[in-house]
């Protein structure tokens, strides 16, 4: 995809000045809208008719109109599509420099899904007397670049209205929420209510960007003007937002609504497939399952025994019935049981007709050539027979959807009949490491360098929760290969995870880099380990993905996982992202500071008394992994909580998954 921002204009209402070129927040309108549509595409070029040098600058190619005479925006696409040489091609006005940073995602989809050849911008607004209607952005859209001979058949009969010539295309219209996104500066005015409104200070995650400039030594891998914070941030609209001191469960809560914001289908693919039934193991279950049969099929014993009419039975004496024949499972009697007549049945063979109660044979009082004779009060009428449809009636869910498949669901599913499953499709999770001094395991390790073990646990944890991880190896401190490793990361999956490089050390980039790339919140937990986080979405080429940047420091990188990431990735799986909190005495003393929350490894046991406690485990730095290998479940102390003392009970959340 190439991304086009067209600057070509006239900029006659603000004084025939070059509008691209106006200054904004410390560098240009078109610097801004470069920097948010970069992001999104393969590649990005200008149609410009002035400053051609001014613009090239910028590091993009410039593209002045082929029609003579500034024919408006128009004549810079019809430019564009004959020189562009992707097969779609995505156009912004300069002057928009808060165009949706997911514009080229939403749109490819709306294409795709309809079948369009263009798919346009549009948002809902409200006219004079109060009614909405649906205002269209036509300078905001996703084009194929095989549309040129229906722009041309346009153009030559002298029209150049932006969107004329659209009847004769298929177009797709996508409605944003975002109205203001749209907003473009058409007067010097305008630009001066711009300027004024980013004067106001910043509350988003990107705010410490801004404030220490010199942390972040390199230049921005696309070549534009010195990277600016963000102006729009979903994380800013949050009351009371603390990225310097973010609360644990506050965290939690602005994660869930993150995913929740995400439109069902990611990457436009269907999100359900059809598996065969043993492959649906550990899958999450797109739709429920329908039993289209009674369970079981008919009434039936549950005993070995013999099998008669309960109102027979004398209440006083003993009764003796004639055995007339004998029923096997799947072998029925096919001889009818009359008045005083009994048949030998075995466990699962279909109830004759008539007989309502079945005898376990060691309760018969006699067995004779006469017949069976059942004591008074030895069996209830009814007794032991499972009735057609008592385990599922035909037409009953016997699982809903977003039930994780167990063993137990297979052999349910398999006792309808079932041999095909409708499944979730796999969340695609792509992750790698950071850091200079990472080697991989079968390298040598020279000095100062360490093996990257937490590319390893990031495998393990995200097969345990059935997802499909892309191992990415593990990338240099270096922002152009780690521009280069996110983008690949976010065209090719749903979800990417990194460790380390986050907290605000020299050699940490990719903070900046993951800024470039959309809209990401830095966060200083409130809590041990797993300070420092990047929570947010990138978008590259038309994809996004939900990234989250986990600490380095290996059991931080766990317990950050398994505390945020984990439940936003069952969340978009469809499942259950709860995790289980017990109470349980504390064996020993713990140590623990107020003001932050604590997750200290523990082990989990039965004391001599038959009561579960809980001890933690060895050293707890964030760097030794034994204490989590050790360990079988995570003290979790809230951030209030001081010391706790033997004997004190403490919240404990056992591993599922985790290891
Ligand atoms: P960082 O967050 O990049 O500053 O890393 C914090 C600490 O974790 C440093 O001591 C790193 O060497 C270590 N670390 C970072 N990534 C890994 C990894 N993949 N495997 C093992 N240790 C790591
Ligand atoms: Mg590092």
């Amino acid at each position: 995809m190439t991304g086009l921002i067209l600057a070509g204009g006239r900029g006659t209402r603000m004084g025939r000045v070059d509008k691209g070129l106006q200054p904004f927040r410390g560098s240009t309108l078109a610097a801004h809208v470069l920097q948010r549509l970069a992001p999104q595409v393969g590649s990005v070029a200008i149609s410009a008719n002035r400053n051609q040098a001014v613009y090239e600058a910028m590091g993009v190619p410039v593209w002045p109109d082929e029609l003579a005479g500034f024919e408006g925006p128009l004549a810079g696409l019809h430019t564009a599509l004959r020189r562009c040489t992707t097969e779609l091609l995505l156009t912004a006005p300069c002057d928009s420099p808060f165009l949706p940073s997911d514009l080229a995602e939403r749109l490819l989809e709306a294409m795709q899904a309809q079948g369009a050849d263009l798919a346009v911008a549009a948002t809902m607004e409200s006219d004079e007397s109060g009614d909405a209607y649906q205002r269209v952005h036509p300078v905001f859209s996703l084009m194929k670049t095989g549309v040129l001979p229906q722009l041309n058949a346009y153009l030559d009969t002298g029209a150049r209205r932006m969107d004329g010539w659209h009847k004769a295309v298929r177009v797709a219209h996508v409605v944003f929420t975002d109205n203001a996104a749209f907003r473009n500066i058409n007067t010097l005015g305008d630009l001066k209510d711009m300027e004024a409104l980013a004067g106001q200070p910043q509350q988003h995650g990107n705010a410490d960007l801004h404030a220490h400039p010199h942390a972040h030594p390199h230049e921005p891998a696309h070549g534009q003007a010195a990277t600016q914070p963000r102006q729009r941030s979903a994380f800013a609209a949050v009351p009371g937002y603390t990225p310097d001191a973010m609360p644990v469960e506050q965290a939690q809560a602005i994660i869930r609504s993150l995913v929740l914001q995400r439109r069902q289908e990611p990457h436009g693919q269907p999100l359900a497939e059809t598996v065969a039934l043993r492959s649906a193991l550990d899958r999450v279950l797109a739709a429920d399952i329908v039993s289209p049969i009674d369970v079981p099929a008919h009434d039936n014993s549950a005993m070995d025994g013999y099998a008669f009419r309960g109102a027979e039975l004398k209440p006083d004496a003993p009764t003796t019935f004639k055995v007339v024949a004998t029923a096997y499972a799947g072998r029925p009697a096919g001889v009818p049981a009359g008045a005083g007549e009994c048949v030998r049945i075995m466990t699962g063979a279909v109830m004759p007709a008539g007989l309502d109660t079945v005898l376990p044979q060691e309760l018969a009082a006699a067995v004779t050539d006469a017949g069976v004779t059942v004591a008074p009060g030895s069996v209830a009428t009814g007794a032991n027979r499972r009735f057609k449809g008592e385990d599922l009636a035909a037409g009953h869910p016997a699982l809903r959807q977003g039930k994780l498949v167990t063993a137990a669901d297979l052999g349910l599913i398999a006792s309808l009949g079932i041999a095909e499953v409708p499944v979730r499709r796999r969340l695609r999770v792509a992750f790698f490491s950071t850091g200079d001094e990472l080697r991989s395991v079968g390298e040598k390790l020279d000095a100062g360098s360490i093996y990257d073990s937490n590319r390893y646990t990031l495998y393990g944890v995200l097969m345990r929760l059935g997802c499909d991880p892309i191992d990415m190896g593990a990338v240099k401190d270096d922002p152009a290969a780690l521009t280069a490793a996110l983008r690949g990361a976010c065209e090719n999956a749903d979800v990417i995870l990194t460790t380390g490089g986050v907290s605000a050390g020299a050699a940490d980039y990719i903070r900046q880099v993951m800024a470039e790339l959309g809209d990401v919140a830095f966060w200083k937990m409130e809590m041990r380990p797993g300070r420092p986080m990047a929570v947010g979405r990138i978008a590259s080429n038309g994809r996004s993905a939900l990234l989250f940047g986990l600490p380095g420091n290996p059991v931080a990188a766990m317990v950050a996982f398994y505390f945020f990431a984990r439940g936003a990735l069952l969340q978009m799986m469809g499942a259950d992202p709860s995790l289980t909190t017990m109470r349980v005495r504390s064996a020993a003393a713990i140590r623990k500071k107020p003001g932050r929350s604590e997750y200290q490894r523990g082990v989990l046991t039965v004391n001599g008394n038959g009561e579960q406690e809980v001890r933690i485990t060895g050293a707890q730095g964030s760097g030794i992994l034994r204490s989590m290998s050790e360990a079988n479940c995570m003290v979790v102390l809230a951030a209030a909580q001081g010391d706790a003392a033997p004997g004190d009970m403490v919240d404990v959340v056992p591993f599922h998954g985790l290891i």
